[in-house]
């Protein structure tokens, strides 16, 4: 490639300013935000509209520029940022900032993909509702990177995951043509469904402009937070029969002596426990009277704190997997068997079946540990990815969780679609 005939073309397309070369303006983009992956971008290119996204694509499929989208980069799987060859561009979402006006009667709002989270939550509330997706990224993760991850976090145990919440999509696709159903039909059986397909694509499909999403109405009144003390994850199985649930997080007696230490936050409860269940309820969560327990929305810090305070230790090793809720205490009694001297941080949405294994130790491009994890993992009959995508970090993996069939499957689809592999190569498909 010309660099000077791309970065000409793309000036033209998206103006001159937003255009990045220099090393030190692209450096926050080529650094994912666990620090393991790292890689070179050919430029970094912030598109100001679908128009501008759709030029890009086209000037990139020409000059055969693979892309890299980015949104908030936050991921946790190494997909949003480029690889190590210096050959990619990485386009970023953070333009796309279109908030259009809560639709009320239908309880619907369409949003540029470069909103933030947070954004999209304010604006819900200030119009008198909800939007179900929250993660403690929520201030930097963007809209379009949660649909591309079909994002989890904390409520799926009530509301579902991000694919839940998608009514239409508008993107870019590798050949520059634009797809757009924002219309926000509750009922549309007319073929296949695109949103749903793009959504968890991870770059690979296309590039996400907007979306179309689902608002829930505001909660009656605040929900109750409780954290509770136990002995054992075993303990905690039972207390997740509770009416109005809303969220079930686990944490365990490493992770809440790494977060206090980190916050500064004092120790929530009078003993220290092996196991911490938060517990998010619409009414008061029925508990046995002998366990120790505390009530307060701010114990939810707790809970939030463990990405951040681990990443203070090291550059992590993050799997996130999850296996059926019964096998969740055997999983975490045979860990220690395949982590072994490694200082190792567990915790997740427990009502969700999801583990976040956390290991730090081993050198970022040493997957040893990982390939014992996630086949551990696939022996309790669970998922290598629960929420936070395949990524670079476990496409070799994917079969693992998906049959051969179901893998050529996907490749067909990436094949009709982006025929050239233009976006987002070396992410999900192995
Ligand atoms: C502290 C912390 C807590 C977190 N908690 C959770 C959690 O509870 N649940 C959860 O699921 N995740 C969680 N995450 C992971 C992360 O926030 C999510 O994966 C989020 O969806 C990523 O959004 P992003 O905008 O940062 O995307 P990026 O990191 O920029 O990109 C992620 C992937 O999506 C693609 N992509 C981004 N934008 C677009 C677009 N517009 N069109 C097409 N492809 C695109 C990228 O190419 C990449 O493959 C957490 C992360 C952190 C740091």
């Amino acid at each position: 490639v010309s660099e000077a005939c791309l970065e000409h073309q793309l000036a033209t397309a998206v103006g001159a300013e937003h255009v990045l070369l220099d090393p030190d303006r692209v450096a926050s983009y080529a650094t994912d935000w666990t620090r393991r992956w790292t890689g070179r971008p050919l430029a970094v290119v912030r598109p100001g509209s679908t128009a501008e996204v759709a030029a890009v694509v086209e000037i990139c499929g020409a000059l055969d520029v693979p892309i890299v989208p980015q949104g908030g980069n936050t991921g946790l799987v190494g997909g949003g940022v480029p690889r190590s060859d210096g050959g990619q561009l990485v386009l970023s979402t953070s333009r796309l900032t279109r908030l259009d006006p809560v639709d009320v009667a239908a309880a619907q709002v369409t949003v540029g993909a470069g909103v933030t989270l947070g954004e999209l939550q304010r604006h819900a509330r200030a119009a008198g509702f909800s939007y179900s997706i929250d993660l403690a990224a929520r201030d930097t993760a963007t809209v379009g990177g949660t649909v591309a991850t079909n994002a989890g976090g904390l409520h799926v145990i009530a509301a579902g995951d991000t694919r839940a919440q998608v009514l239409g999509i508008e993107a870019v696709l590798a050949d520059g043509s634009v797809i757009s159903r924002l219309a926000g039909l509750v009922k549309d059986n007319t073929g296949y469904d695109l949103a749903g397909l793009l959504t968890g694509s991870e770059g690979t499909l296309g590039v996400i402009t907007a979306v179309r999403l689902r608002l829930a109405p505001p909660a009656a009144q605040s929900p109750y937070v409780v954290l509770v003390g136990l002995p054992g994850i075993e303990a905690a199985l039972p207390l997740l029969r509770q009416s109005g649930l809303t969220a079930a997080e686990f944490m365990t007696d490493a992770g809440m002596r790494l977060v206090v230490e980190a916050t500064g936050l004092p120790r929530p409860l009078p003993h220290d426990h092996a196991v911490y269940l938060l517990l998010e309820c619409t009414g008061e969560p029925m508990l046995p009277e002998d366990v120790e327990a505390a009530v307060d929305q701010r114990l939810w810090a707790y809970r939030e704190g463990h990405t951040e305070a681990i990443a203070t230790r090291g550059v992590p090793h993050k799997l996130d997997v999850s296996v059926p809720l019964a096998r969740i205490p055997a999983l975490l009694a045979d860990l220690p068997g395949v982590v072994g001297e490694y200082e190792t941080y567990v915790f997740g949405h427990l009502g969700d079946g999801n583990v976040h294994v956390n290991v730090l130790g081993p050198a970022p491009d040493d997957d040893r540990m990982d390939d014992a994890v996630l086949r551990l993992v696939a022996a309790h009959g669970g998922s290598i990815s629960a929420e936070h995508g395949i990524g670079v970090a476990k496409t070799r993996w994917l079969e693992l969780s998906r049959s051969p069939t179901e893998i050529a499957a996907m490749r067909r689809i990436k094949a009709a679609l982006d025929p050239r592999g233009l976006l987002n190569p070396g992410v999900l498909l192995p």
